[in-house]
């Protein structure tokens, strides 16, 4: 038998000739990325077509999770690693002289999400396919994903993303799957002696034109579908005369804006704008994803009547919850049942998950808009609506408070938060405080109504593109310390806890970290012509720019730390880089003021040169996956800072917590969970407990200016923000910042937590300079990151919600 390596090799030659038509000499980067990705393909394509075949044959229940993010980075190295092809393909390669890691660059990221929504969505495809759960996505193939961000005299710049103008080597066309989306027109119903007869006349048809893109199970052969879909003009409703009168323009104009539908990903994270675009966005996807299950179960000769055996299907957020109506619709107006049939099967169907509390995220729509873009389906959640309104009545029948919350259209608004509860078999949070809240507080009236519906998924990541493909050192010295069980049983994880006091795995570990900082230094260097210090503490806060995430904090820390080392040149401190990076929303000020703020910063303390090397502070440019993948490995601190009850959970933390770094955080998310593993000594917790913020926030008794007049520490910090000291005497180029966090009396708690913060960085100075424990730490972190895993929440979610099992997809 021929070996293994030869055959790749021979292979990947042969398909750089029939592909791009080149030799292996002439061959560039490019080449070789289209060729090698062209294997992977062949390889995805035999178990894909498998994997289907099968789920056709058997009939097992199928999970849709719809979500308007996907957040998948790139997938050519997740793909070999999940195919089992990793290892023989990257020294293969090395045999032709090719380093694997180069070649991955030339893939452009999809980067189809704003942040940690759109991420949770990728790692649960990849635990789905892995667990070998029938599980696929739903979205939308946006011809742009986030911006590219680039920085511009220390500002942001936003730039397209334009992913797609090489193609992807990753998805399929399927034109003949192409569904009809209709918008606007002229919905009413007629009473008849049999019930009622709906019309719906004049309304604008869209086509709806699936891309696939194959999604690998780990060491299995199962292969999901993640389903993208791409607005397209309808040619029956393309207007020809007009076109042959000679109005080509309109006929441009028109196609324009039916491609505009998914052209472009929203840049807001956590934040809703009232954009008639956006609502078509969602409508469209949530249509054409319904539409193409109930065909799928049609062509299987599947009823219909019982659907809800047939498919679960989850709603990522409340931007997909339209999929209650329009399953409804479909139900009644295409399959003729009577609206309690209908309901029934269509609750029992649909499940939700809650992503935030925050007040400026939830989605209500003015009734207007609605009606006038859906008017069959805004008819329908009025009905749901009205039935709903009827059933509570009978429970609380003079709690008018009661039943205002609790309806969905209030105030001329459609609030799809609530249809999305009223129309679920189930609600979760995404964290324990976050699912104690939300029972509690923000839907504590929908709790008592019906507080079985309500439960807890904490999130997870995948520990396969999180520290196997991410951290291959680490992920190499586990293998080798405790066998490679952990990869299937990441709970298993905990059995390096054995060597916590190992000198020689202590030490393995410790080198492994900075043989990562010396590899993220020679980034910095690269990108920016910084030298920093691989021996100094490297402290990392990555994530969207916000308010709540409090970049600021971390700031103020960071200009007091030079503060005290201007007035005490002799002050001994471990050095340290402090590392951000993260988008903006084009439209939100103070967060793009911040980013504005922490150039400044840097500027002058990187180029003073009392400071020497003992602080830098370094921002990197546009935050994406796959500067993630460099950045967790790297980390020393994990900056976890949030305002408590703000972070629903998080999933940076735990990105973070499996490769070793030590987390500086607030009792919020998923953070109070790590805490729960880790135990007290192995995190550094710090700030207002979550009770405490709200407590402030319903009865008052917090006054910024008190805090600002009574700490000189904070004075000096927010006077050198007016006084030009980080602005080359320009003193009112952050004059805005200093009035947004006293004018609004703080109301993220920056200059409240900040005594507590500075404590907490004292404590992790300490820490660090005592190597022995800091390395224990490291250690403890990893070992107890297996509950972080997202293969444990899959297995929550299908067990505790889609009730569905495992399917071994045969050979
Ligand atoms: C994990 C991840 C996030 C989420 O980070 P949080 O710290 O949980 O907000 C955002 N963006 C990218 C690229 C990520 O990988």
């Amino acid at each position: 038998m021929k070996d293994i390596k030869s055959d790749i090799k021979e292979n990947f030659i042969e398909k750089l000739k029939s592909f791009q038509g080149k030799s292996l000499e002439d061959a560039n980067n490019i080449d070789k990325y289209r060729a090698l990705s062209g294997m992977v393909r062949d390889e995805l394509g035999k178990r894909w077509v498998e994997t289907n075949s099968q789920y056709n044959k058997e009939k097992i229940k199928q999970v849709y999770y719809l979500s308007i993010e996907f957040l998948l980075g790139k997938l050519l190295i997740s793909n070999l690693i999940n195919l089992d092809l990793y290892h023989n393909y990257k020294e293969a390669l090395e045999e032709l002289g090719i380093n694997i890691d180069e070649i991955e660059e030339i893939e452009p990221d999809a980067g189809l999400g704003n942040g940690g929504l759109g991420r949770l969505a990728a790692c649960f495809l990849d635990s789905m396919a892995t667990l070998g759960i029938p599980g696929h996505g739903c979205g939308i193939r946006y011809k742009y994903g986030l911006f590219d961000q680039r920085i511009v005299d220390g500002q942001q710049v936003e730039y397209p993303d334009n992913w797609l103008k090489d193609g992807s080597m990753w998805e399929y066309r399927k034109q003949e799957k192409e569904v009809e989306v209709k918008f606007y027109g002229n919905f009413w119903a007629e009473k008849k002696d049999d019930g009622y007869e709906t019309h719906f006349e004049d309304y604008q048809s869209i086509l709806a034109v699936p891309y696939d893109i194959p999604i690998a199970g780990y060491k299995n052969n199962t292969v999901n579908t993640l389903r993208l879909w791409s607005a397209e003009v309808a040619e029956n409703e393309f207007d020809f005369s007009e076109f042959n009168k000679g109005d080509y323009l309109k006929a441009v104009e028109y196609s324009r804006s039916v491609e505009a539908i998914s052209e472009i990903l929203y840049p807001d994270d956590n934040h809703y704008q009232g954009k008639e675009l956006r609502l078509k966005q969602q409508y469209f996807f949530v249509s054409a994803s319904i539409q193409s299950i109930i065909n799928r179960c049609k062509k299987k000769n599947q009823s219909i009547a019982h659907i809800d055996e047939l498919v679960a299907i989850h709603i990522n957020d409340t931007h997909p919850a339209i999929a209650i109506a329009e399953l409804m619709r479909i139900l009644m107006d295409d399959e003729g049942f009577e609206w309690n049939d209908a309901w029934r099967v269509t609750t029992n169907t649909i499940s939700y998950t809650n992503h935030t509390i925050m007040p400026e995220a939830l989605e209500k729509w003015p009734i207007d808009l609605f009606k006038n873009l859906l008017p069959r389906i805004y008819h329908i959640i009025e009905e749901i609506n009205k039935r709903f309104i009827e059933m509570i009545s009978i429970k609380y029948p003079d709690d008018l408070r009661k039943i205002k919350a609790m309806s969905i259209i209030e105030d001329g608004q459609v609030k799809m938060a609530n249809l999305a509860i009223i129309g679920s078999n189930s609600v979760n949070g995404v964290a324990k405080i976050h699912s104690e809240i939300l029972k509690k507080q923000v839907f504590k009236d929908f709790y008592d109504w019906c507080p079985f519906l309500f439960n807890n998924k904490t999130n997870g990541i995948t520990h396969r593109r999180w520290l196997i493909k991410s951290n291959p050192e680490l992920s190499d010295l586990i293998t080798r310390t405790i066998g490679n069980g952990w990869i299937d049983h990441p709970i298993d994880l905990g059995k390096i806890l054995k060597y916590e006091k190992d000198s020689k795995f202590q030490k393995e570990i410790s080198s492994i970290k900075y043989n990562n900082k010396v590899i993220l230094a020679k980034l910095i260097e690269e990108e920016m012509g910084i030298k920093v210090n691989p021996k100094a503490i490297f402290d990392v806060h990555i994530k969207r720019i916000h308010s709540y995430k409090r970049q600021l904090l971390n700031l103020f820390h960071i200009i007091d730390l030079y503060n005290r080392l201007k007035e005490n040149p002799n002050l001994e401190i471990h050095p340290r880089v402090f590392i951000f990076g993260g988008k903006a929303a084009q439209s939100y000020y103070i967060a793009k003021e911040t980013i504005k703020l922490i150039h400044s910063v840097a500027e002058v303390i990187n180029n003073d040169e009392e400071i020497e090397d003992k602080i830098k502070v370094i921002f990197l440019e546009n935050y994406r996956v796959s500067l993630a993948e460099k950045l967790f490995p790297a980390a020393d601190v994990s900056e976890q800072i949030s305002t408590a009850s703000k972070e629903a959970s998080g999933t940076g933390n735990m990105k973070f917590m499996m490769n070793g770094a030590v987390t500086i955080g607030t009792m919020d998310g998923a953070n109070i969970e790590i805490l729960e593993e880790v135990g007290e000594d192995n995190i550094i917790i710090f700030g207002l407990s979550a009770n405490e913020v709200m407590d402030y926030y319903h009865n008052g008794g917090y006054n910024a200016w008190e805090v600002y007049n009574s700490d000189i520490r904070i004075k000096r910090i927010m006077d050198s923000l007016v006084d030009g000291t980080f602005s080359k005497g320009q003193k009112d180029k952050y004059r805005n910042l200093f009035n947004y966090l006293l004018i609004n009396n703080d109301e993220y708690f920056v200059l409240k937590d900040f005594d507590s913060y500075i404590k907490a960085q004292n404590k992790v100075e300490a820490l660090f300079k005592d190597r022995n424990t800091w390395n224990k730490m490291c250690i403890n972190n990893i070992a107890r990151s297996g509950k972080f895993s997202s293969d444990r929440t899959i297995n929550e979610y299908s067990v505790g919600i889609w009730k569905v099992a495992p399917f071994v997809v045969k050979n």
